[in-house]
């Protein structure tokens, strides 16, 4: 805006030399304070700060996006979360990047993979979470993982896709499509109780969040923003099946 404001006055025939120095040198000055705003910005977003309101816009722009599977990224699915028999298209997958705020309030950048129908529900999602400054440890490819579920839920990692049946059943889980997605697994557990009244817990780690009337951090439930907004964008909340209960999961058909 202030360069096409100046540029007239350059233009006119009848300026002055002194004028045409102060608005050349205004000129410099101005082009000098956006290079030097435009640094500041990617050095905020290099050293992901606690601070971001004033460059929300810019961060958004560039860290909220929806990509096709890269070379390098399928290199590193591929054996682990995109197994040899996986029947899902890659080019039905997308690569999501998205920020988010860390446990320690700081604002880190995750990844994520999933089915492209649901890339733009997760990316807005994913930006109103951001916003509210919405805690989520981390989010990192669960190949990071070996794809295994149990050691990226133990480490509380938030993801999506993984080519895998539903634990004890030849079901492919909603996983496998990209569709579904676990949120702070580690707080938010995959509860199933018997009638004998034993239990099992994934993560087993987890078992200290299983009881769900006790009040803690990271907790999933109808008053959470989480839910509300996975909800709004026509997912289904794990925490509501009745023969199960998983805290961690929205899947979305
Ligand atoms: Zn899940």
């Amino acid at each position: 805006m202030f360069i096409h404001s100046t540029l007239p006055y350059i233009t006119n025939r009848y300026i002055t030399i002194s004028e045409l120095y102060m608005k050349t040198t205004l000129f410099a000055v101005t082009l000098a304070m956006m290079s030097f705003s435009t640094n500041a910005q990617k050095a905020n977003i290099n050293n992901l700060p606690s601070q971001h309101s004033n460059s929300t816009n810019t961060t958004t722009t560039i860290h909220f996006t929806a990509e096709p599977i890269s070379e390098a990224v399928f290199k590193r699915m591929q054996g682990k979360s995109y197994k040899a028999n996986c029947t899902i298209p890659r080019s039905e997958l997308r690569y999501i990047r998205v920020l988010h705020y860390g446990f320690d309030g700081k604002v880190k950048s995750g990844e994520l993979v999933c089915h492209r129908d649901i890339a733009a529900d997760l990316i807005e999602i994913f930006k109103e979470l951001y916003k509210a400054h919405y805690p989520i440890e981390r989010i990192q490819l669960i190949d990071d993982y070996n794809a295994d579920d149990e050691t990226s839920m133990l480490h509380n990692n938030t993801s999506c896709f993984n080519y895998r049946r539903v634990a004890g059943s030849k079901t492919l889980s909603y996983h496998s499509r990209g569709k579904a997605i676990d949120i702070n697994p580690l707080y938010n557990p995959c509860v199933k109780r018997r009638k004998d009244g034993s239990m099992t817990v994934e993560p087993k780690a987890g078992r200290a969040y299983a009881n769900r009337t006790k009040t803690f951090k990271y907790k999933i439930d109808h008053n959470d923003l989480a839910y509300q907004l996975f909800k709004m964008h026509g997912f289904t909340w794990g925490g509501d099946w009745r023969s199960l209960k998983d805290y961690q999961h929205f899947e979305k058909k």
